[in-house]
């Protein structure tokens, strides 16, 4: 995989090698692959039994030189792409990989010498066109042909990913191992790298553009997360990142550079460690005392709606004191943005140890100014000028003693805002008596309820992570990228409170070891999350879509601050929607009236449109009601974006836009086991088996129960192995045009060619219809977000039954 660079130099691990393992096998034609990847179950279950060896050896003669060739639509000789390592043995050369890929793409008639094979009888005649002829039309006309020919074979190419990682997963399988121990599952990762170096290709796009339909091997493989481990990062950054293979590979040469932090217990979907929110040391102080700040201004502040502040401020021995005062949103004050695990916290009192203060009142001394205050170029201070002039005058001696009294650098001040010195947090404290334990509890909700002000009013926020600032600045200082990559994997990434902190900032700085950055907005476009700088943005985007008509986001707030939320952990699950609703642009208060089940449901309805796999997501089911739990609280929860259908809220309810590769069924029962099976007939006489796995306890018990259930399954992005998501409804009316339905319970599901792969022993029904036209506009989904109402257009039919 070496045509990946290493993001940093002095990584402490070498390339992955993927070893020549098919050498045996006689290779597949472009024809031969495409048959093979239509329909590959029956493939995979007569290699239950092998060898993982030879297994690797299979799926590298059909997955990687298979798919290779059937992509360049030409026999590929398998020599071309090997070389020899250092120990002698048989590898895949990437960069030979890359070459051919990159000649393919700027070279599009000569990069063969045979004439290749196109699918398409019109890519056969653009590309006899582009050969008579090589003008720039031609060339473009062949590459667009050549595009949509390969398309479709990519992402059935990705599905057959998905059942293989289902395949490793179910068979014997080695769950310690990593991509340097196990060279076989290098074999494996390899798919998924080619796969990623396919897309580039084709596609010619950046590569951190991701299409978001396509599911990445890498989330789901084991032994990427364990190499993830070993490199010293947390597993759970494939899913939560939703990295493409490429970026995790890059991922596991950054070489770390705060002290191990211990991931064993993070999942796949999480990361865990954050249990520590113990107040700590610097790690040069052998100890030194705490200084508090005064409760009762700070309460008094909190009463009077001021923000209280901390004016901390240096004496002579260097010592530092700290005195709340009364601030406003005018004040010039810096907001810290730290997550706990980085010992700035305090569970127990308003305290910060005297190292951490000084630590605290250098970095926001020493931050560069904020831009609309960097009018004066500090490199050019005439003072400067002078008193270098003035000190190359003077003998050394006295120039000593005048270092000494009165040039040495003025007493450092500073005015900030840390949660763990202004929010309110004594109430364990013996000394506090009750009735001021309720006012301090009174205070704190009211001081966390204008969090959002307090960082959109700051004039700098400065983020302290605890792995960024332990990075030394020259590593980063001409690489975005990388800084970037640092960025997007640090704690402060993955906790909830530092998304809206970052979100809302005016300027947001990290502090680095040596220095602090003030991020620009090239670097908010590397670290590629709408999580930063989100208000600004829908400023701009709101512009935009009122200037120019055609120009459409496909991601709405909603969306993006869900997707923003929803991998990110916080020990206080009540904190959420607060955040949700300030990311949200609503009021914090407001929202935190209602009770649980209505907050999230009042901030839907704020909304003009909502993607259809929001259905998809955990619910918390009230007196039938459908309200999705608040991005964030939940482990099951995915990624969500609006390419499967969306729903427009209207007066009625929800109305369905667009169905993009979802399929809706009827069933005539409602099952209730946890896990059952319904067969659909598909093309050539063929019958597919859906699993429906559905949680125990979700599906309403009684006689109430619709006598039909509706499901809407999608592939979206699989929690594991190859399970994809939709959800089943009851369906409480049928009338010529419309179905009411009532949203029941978010399912899982596997889709098996059913002839070929028996597997369990659960209920299969075989009543069930397929609804079709699925995919045409007009559908009406209902939603009283407890109801939904699906009215069908006229032109609506469903499959006749099928005969088994
Ligand atoms: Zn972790
Ligand atoms: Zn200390």
């Amino acid at each position: 995989m070496e045509h990946i660079a290493q993001p940093a130099r002095n990584s402490p691990f070498p390339h992955v090698q993927v070893p020549y393992l098919c050498g045996q096998l006689s290779p597949f034609s472009p024809s031969e692959y495409l048959k093979w990847q239509a329909n590959p179950s029956a493939w995979f279950a007569s290699c239950r039994d092998d060898a993982l060896d030879d297994f690797a050896a299979k799926i590298q003669n059909h997955l990687y030189f298979g798919l290779l060739s059937a992509f360049l639509c030409t026999k590929v000789e398998h020599a071309s792409f090997l070389r020899t390592n250092d120990d002698g043995q048989q590898c895949i050369d990437s960069v030979q990989v890359q070459n051919t890929l990159r000649t393919w793409q700027n070279d599009p008639t000569s990069w063969s010498s045979t004439t290749p094979t196109f699918r398409s009888r019109q890519t056969t005649e653009a590309y006899k066109k582009a050969c008579e002829n090589p003008n720039r039309n031609a060339l473009r006309a062949f590459k667009q042909a050549r595009q949509e020919d390969a398309w479709p074979m990519l992402r059935q190419t990705w599905s057959v990913v998905s059942d293989l990682v289902d395949y490793l997963l179910t068979s014997e399988f080695d769950s310690k191992a990593d991509l340097w121990s196990q060279p076989a599952y290098g074999v494996f990762f390899s798919v998924d790298i080619l796969l990623d170096q396919l897309y580039l290709a084709l596609y010619h796009s950046d590569p951190r553009f991701r299409d978001p339909l396509r599911r990445s091997l890498a989330a789901h493989f084991p032994p990427l997360r364990n190499s993830m481990r070993k490199s010293g990062r947390c597993p759970s950054l494939p899913w939560r990142l939703q990295m493409s293979a490429t970026d995790c590979y890059r991922l596991l040469f950054l070489p770390t550079h705060s002290p191990p932090q211990d991931h064993d217990s993070c999942t796949s979907q999480r990361c865990n460690s954050f249990a520590s929110p113990k107040t700590q040391h610097r790690d040069d102080c052998g100890g030194c005392p705490s200084i508090e700040s005064n409760l009762k201004t700070v309460l008094q502040c909190i009463s009077e709606d001021s923000i209280p502040l901390v004016r901390c401020e240096e004496d002579e021995q260097g010592n530092v004191t700290i005195e709340i005062v009364k601030g406003n949103l005018l004040s010039d004050y810096t907001a810290i943005s730290h997550v706990w695990t980085g010992g700035l916290g305090n569970v127990i009192e308003n305290s910060l140890p005297q190292c951490q203060l000084q630590y605290l009142l250098r970095a926001v001394t020493n931050l560069p100014p904020a831009p609309q205050f960097s009018i004066i170029d500090p490199s050019n201070d005439p003072w400067q000028d002078l008193r270098a002039w003035f000190l190359s005058r003077i003998p050394s001696r006295i120039k000593h003693a005048l270092n000494q009294a009165s040039w040495k650098a003025p007493r450092r001040q500073a005015l900030f805002w840390i949660d763990s010195l202004c929010i309110p947090n004594n109430k364990e404290h013996t000394s506090i008596s009750d009735a001021n334990r309720e006012e301090i509890e009174s205070s704190k909700a009211k001081a966390i309820n204008s969090m959002a002000q307090l960082y959109a009013g700051a004039e700098k926020v400065l983020v302290l992570d605890p792995e960024i600032r332990e990075l030394p600045s020259e590593l980063v200082s001409d690489d975005n990228e990388l800084l970037a990559l640092y960025i997007r994997t640090s704690p402060w990434m993955a906790r909830s409170w530092p998304l809206q902190e970052g979100a809302l900032a005016q300027n947001l700085y990290f502090q680095l070891k040596d220095r602090s950055l003030l991020l620009e907005d090239s670097h908010y476009d590397l670290i590629g999350l709408r999580s930063l700088k989100m208000l600004q943005y829908y400023k701009e985007y709101e512009a935009m879509s009122k200037t120019d008509a055609d120009w459409r986001d496909p991601y709405s707030r909603f969306v993006s601050v869900w997707n923003g939320l929803v991998n990110r952990t916080t020990t206080q699950a009540d904190d959420l929607p607060a955040i949700l609703a300030a990311m949200m642009d609503c009021s914090a208060g407001e929202v935190l009236e209602f009770t649980p089940q209505e907050r999230m449901r009042a901030l839907l309805k704020e909304e003009s449109s909502l993607p259809l796999v929001l259905f998809y997501q955990p619910t918390s089911l009230v007196d039938g009601h459908w309200t999705p739990k608040i991005p964030g609280s939940d482990e099951r929860q995915t990624l969500i974006h609006p390419m499967y259908g969306s729903f427009k809220v209207t007066e009625r309810g929800l109305v369905l836009e667009d169905v993009y590769e979802t399929f809706g069924f009827v069933l005539d029962a409602a099952p209730d086991d946890d896990v059952f099976a319904f067969l659909i007939k598909g093309v050539e006489n063929k019958y597919w088996r859906y699993v429906i796995s559905q949680e125990a306890g979700t599906v309403p018990s009684g006689q109430q129960r619709a006598a039909q259930t509706f499901f809407l399954l999608s592939n979206l992005c699989a929690t594991d192995g190859s399970n994809y998501h939709g959800a089943r409804f009851a369906i409480v009316q049928e009338e010529s045009e419309e179905l009411t339905i009532q949203h029941e319970a978010p399912v899982l599901y596997n889709c098996f060619d059913d002839v070929v792969t028996p597997r369990g022993s659960e209920r299969i029904y075989t009543n069930c219809k397929e609804v079709a036209r699925l995919g045409k506009r007009g559908f009406d989904l209902i939603l009283d977000i407890g109801t939904c109402i699906l009215a069908v257009p006229s032109r609506y039919k469903r499959y006749a039954k099928q005969e088994l």
